[in-house]
């Protein structure tokens, strides 16, 4: 019998702003398999972020077994919704920009390493070798005619994790704005979107301390803008002294061994933040730095186990 690890599950984010005052409602939610948390001045808020991230959920998650990406994962094959499509055409613009670091391909490892049912195991190196089979998104067919996607590889899977919140928080803010609201904090998971102001004042967020218990790193006043973060604090399990995170080399079927511990990008889009903070979370400080150039306007914030020195784009 295979011995199975205790998987550490931790937030990166700590809302600083709201949640003590009487004018502003909080509200919080089980949603793509974390905890949604809603603050605003707005009570009808909540809702709004609740069902547009719960529709996403559903079109998404490799979870539910009728969402469109369980099918594909089922059949290797799937004429896709726009939304659905567009996410996919996305994560493979990610993964070419990245160099393969971010790569929605690396679902057979999350399951042979044990974190898609939470029960962690460290596998044999053959088993691995046989994994790295079905990675790379240079497997996946896509036909912009009629919205096919194809695996070229049976036995392939793909996993949104690194993704589909930052699109969720996406829809939810565009929801949000269509019905008029002005102030509003999300946090999804430890993703964070801060639309407008807290009666006037930028929202206040602080980011966790990877190594540190209840110690934060920085403190982010945020106004229209959102945050994201990737660590291999979030969800891991340990053994023999060396710790294995959720977040996967592609190329190696390991956990990502970058060196780098945690990263944090701000960006008005929640999907590039969301994409990128996995990708140079792989890809290691120097290169994950040059990658991050290719979106301007984006935050960047690196930390890494040696010395824990920060290194943004400041
Ligand atoms: P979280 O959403 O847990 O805060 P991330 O946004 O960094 O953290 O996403 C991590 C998730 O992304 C993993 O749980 C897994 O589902 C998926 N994933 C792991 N490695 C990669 C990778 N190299 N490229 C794309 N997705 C990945
Ligand atoms: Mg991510």
């Amino acid at each position: 019998m295979k011995k199975r690890f205790p998987l550490f599950v931790f937030f990166s984010i700590i809302l600083l702003s709201g949640c003590q005052d009487k004018s502003l409602y909080t509200n919080k939610q089980v949603a793509m398999g974390t905890f949604c948390e809603v603050v605003s001045p707005d009570k009808n808020s909540a809702k709004i972020v609740f069902t547009e991230i719960k529709r996403i959920e559903n079109l998404l998650s490799k979870y539910h077994p009728e969402s469109e990406i369980s099918k594909l994962n089922k059949n290797g094959k799937l004429i896709a919704g726009p939304e659905t499509y567009y996410i996919l055409k996305k994560s493979h613009e990610f993964w070419k920009l990245s160099g393969g670091a971010f790569d929605i391909t690396v679902a057979p490892l999350l399951d042979l390493w044990g974190f898609t049912d939470k029960q962690c195991i460290l596998p044999k190196k053959d088993q691995i070798k046989a994994a790295l089979k079905l990675i790379g998104s240079e497997k996946i067919y896509f036909n912009d005619s009629n919205n096919m996607v194809e695996f070229t590889v049976p036995g392939m899977k793909v996993d949104l994790g690194a993704i589909a919140k930052g699109y969720a928080l996406d829809c939810a803010i565009n929801k949000l704005k269509e019905s008029g609201v002005k102030s509003c904090l999300i946090n999804l998971g430890g993703q964070i979107y801060c639309l407008g102001s807290r009666f006037g004042r930028p929202w206040r967020i602080a980011v966790r301390d990877p190594r540190a218990e209840g110690g934060t790193t920085e403190i982010l006043d945020l106004t229209d803008k959102g945050v994201a973060t990737s660590g291999d604090y979030e969800q891991y399990f340990i053994n023999n002294n060396k710790r294995y995170s959720h977040i996967f080399n592609p190329k190696t079927g390991y956990p990502s061994d970058s060196g780098v511990i945690g990263t944090t990008i701000i960006s008005e889009r929640n999907l590039d933040a969301d994409a990128l903070s996995t990708a140079v979370f792989v890809m290691g400080k120097s290169k994950g730095r040059e990658f991050a150039k290719k979106f301007p306007g984006i935050e960047i914030k690196i930390l890494e186990e040696n010395n824990q020195k920060r290194g943004g784009n400041e």
